[in-house]
């Protein structure tokens, strides 16, 4: 991947489809964290379809709690998070993406018989933002996506007014990601968000974006 490549939602929802693995994390609800693979899936241009078994944990904590995060690993180094919020398809449209879903995934269909076929749910997520991260390139790469109607929440560090200009925080980063100036500033999109800026910096100027 290089940064000429155009890195939007459409390439982000690909790298998701092409993971040989792809990790869902929701919340328990105890609030704790839940992870599983997933692979009853479909993509469509626009959104990610889910399925599940209405019985199992992760219909239960989605239908609780719709926040969750797909994580896919592209290749070794590379991977493609989308954070979003799962809505269930409307009844009417279940058999549809649920058909669908059974056709690339047709080992599911064992799972889900089809005289049991109304147990499962079809959930949807349109809404979001993807983070792309390719950590073998130099400097490493990371980018934002909106998704849908999504807004990005980013995270990582930023560096204040309180900057003095020393230069202490860009002899410690691993990545060269801080640019002099007044104050110096981080180039997010190489930042590795390691905080050795944020040890580094005897004014306390570096704080988490
Ligand atoms: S170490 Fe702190 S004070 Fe020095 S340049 Fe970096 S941000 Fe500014
Ligand atoms: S968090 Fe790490 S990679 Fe990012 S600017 Fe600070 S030292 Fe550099």
């Amino acid at each position: 991947m290089d940064e000429e490549r155009n890195i939007d939602p459409i390439f982000c929802l690909r790298g998701l489809q092409s993971a040989k693995t792809l990790a869902c994390a929701t919340r328990g609800t105890d609030g704790s964290p839940r992870v599983r693979y997933l692979s009853a899936l479909h993509f469509e241009l626009d959104a990610v379809y889910l399925l599940s078994s209405r019985g199992m944990p992760f219909a239960r904590q989605l239908l609780a709690d719709p926040r969750l995060q797909l994580l896919g690993a592209v290749r070794k180094g590379v991977s493609v998070r989308l954070t979003g919020t799962a809505e269930v398809v409307p009844e009417d449209e279940q058999v549809r993406w649920r058909l669908r879903i059974f056709q690339e995934c047709p080992e599911y269909r064992d799972l889900y018989p089809p005289l049991k076929h109304d147990d499962s749910v079809v959930f949807f997520v349109r809404n979001g933002y993807f983070e792309y991260l390719d950590l073998v390139s130099s400097p490493i790469l990371r980018v934002y996506v909106p998704f849908g109607e999504g807004k990005v929440v980013p995270s990582g560090y930023r560096i204040t007014d309180a900057c003095g200009r020393c230069g202490s925080c860009r002899s410690a980063c691993p990545e060269n990601a801080i640019l002099p100036g007044s104050p110096f500033s981080i180039v997010q999109e190489h930042c590795l968000q390691c905080g050795a800026c944020v040890e580094a910096c005897p004014r306390g100027a570096v704080v988490p974006v």
